[in-house]
């Protein structure tokens, strides 16, 4: 009988230290965010408005932070009248081009104007040097439009050095953000890298030019991030941008973000069930669920290696990052 008990006794403690089985590793809830800007450019390279300009336009549209970040220079600047509810991070857009493909690289939160390499170099040669600059900085290396001159494809970013944030959306019209009938998507080439197990955060950016003269499409405030850390300060919110503690938009917004063990739930205000959907991506770009109401959920069946969701409204989308699984 002794024996029996201490036997029960050695299966329950075994059953307690199990492992929870297929689980998301870092649960979370978000619900108050602040919208910031990752890329944008002012007349210190070729935007076409003073960077105080810039920043109060960015501050009029409701935006809470902003990195300048003009082509191979770091252009430091403020608010025409400061207020507590904004923020700039540093930010340049490293500029490389191999012969004449454009490699960009935007360096956030560093401290230097970081100049890409310009020359005969391969396009290889050329995202390396642009992420070891970002890297030897202290900066958050966000690869910029891949497909903008149809310059990276998967292959050149996965042989990169290791970066942390990949544009899947843009604001600027002429980048390619949605790949051609033989080249993918930039949300897809995302989903091949996730796939391949690089832990890449996706970023939406604005690559702003246009403040005065419109027309073009480049005109500010179309795609951003929205971090969820609290502190509207430097530090936090480039630790945050670092963690992944955000989400992408171009459109859309997430009203809340709840992860937990074993679900990802979203949600956004004013739904409108005929025309707003969310929709849960595993490997490969997979369409694990669709939804049509808010919140939205999706459990882990357990054959998962990541799941994301993406919102589609009428105004836009939004996309959460992807969260891997662990088993
Ligand atoms: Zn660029
Ligand atoms: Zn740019």
């Amino acid at each position: 009988m002794v024996f029996y008990k201490a036997l029960l006794a050695l299966v329950a403690c075994l059953a307690a230290a199990e492992p929870p089985g297929a689980h998301f590793a870092k649960p979370f809830t978000a619900s108050a965010f602040h919208d910031g800007i990752v890329h944008t450019h002012t007349n210190r390279s070729d935007g076409d408005a003073e960077p105080t300009a810039v920043l109060d336009r960015y501050r009029e549209l409701g935006f809470s932070f902003v990195a300048l970040t003009d082509h191979d220079k770091l252009t430091k600047a403020g608010l025409s009248s400061p207020t507590t509810h904004f923020i700039t991070i540093p930010g340049v857009e490293i500029t490389g081009r191999a012969g004449k493909v454009p490699v960009h690289v935007n360096a956030l939160c560093g401290r230097s104007s970081l100049v890409g390499e310009k020359g005969d170099k391969s396009v290889d040669e050329v995202l390396a040097d642009a992420i070891r600059k970002a890297n030897g900085d202290g900066a958050i290396a966000l690869v910029n439009h891949p497909n903008f001159g149809w310059a990276l494809g998967a292959k050149e970013l996965l042989e990169a050095p290791p970066f942390d944030l990949l544009e899947i959306a843009s604001g600027h019209p002429g980048v390619n953000e949605a790949g051609d009938a033989s080249r993918l998507s930039e949300e897809a080439l995302w989903d091949e890298l996730l796939s391949q197990g690089m832990h890449i955060f996706g970023a939406a950016s604005d690559d702003a030019h246009d403040f005065i003269h419109s027309g073009e499409g480049r005109e500010p405030g179309r795609a951003w991030i929205a971090v969820w850390e609290p502190k509207l300060v430097k530090l936090a919110v480039c630790g945050a941008i670092r963690q992944g503690e955000f989400y992408a938009a171009k459109g859309a917004r997430f009203s809340s973000i709840d992860l937990s063990s074993s679900t990802l739930t979203v949600s956004a205000a004013d739904w409108d069930s005929a025309t707003d959907r969310v929709e849960f991506i595993g490997e490969g770009g997979k369409l694990l669920a669709s939804s049509s109401s808010s919140p939205a959920s999706y459990s882990l069946q357990g054959f998962e290696r990541y799941v994301r969701a993406r919102l589609t409204r009428k105004t836009g989308r939004a996309w959460t990052q992807a969260y891997f699984v662990e088993r």
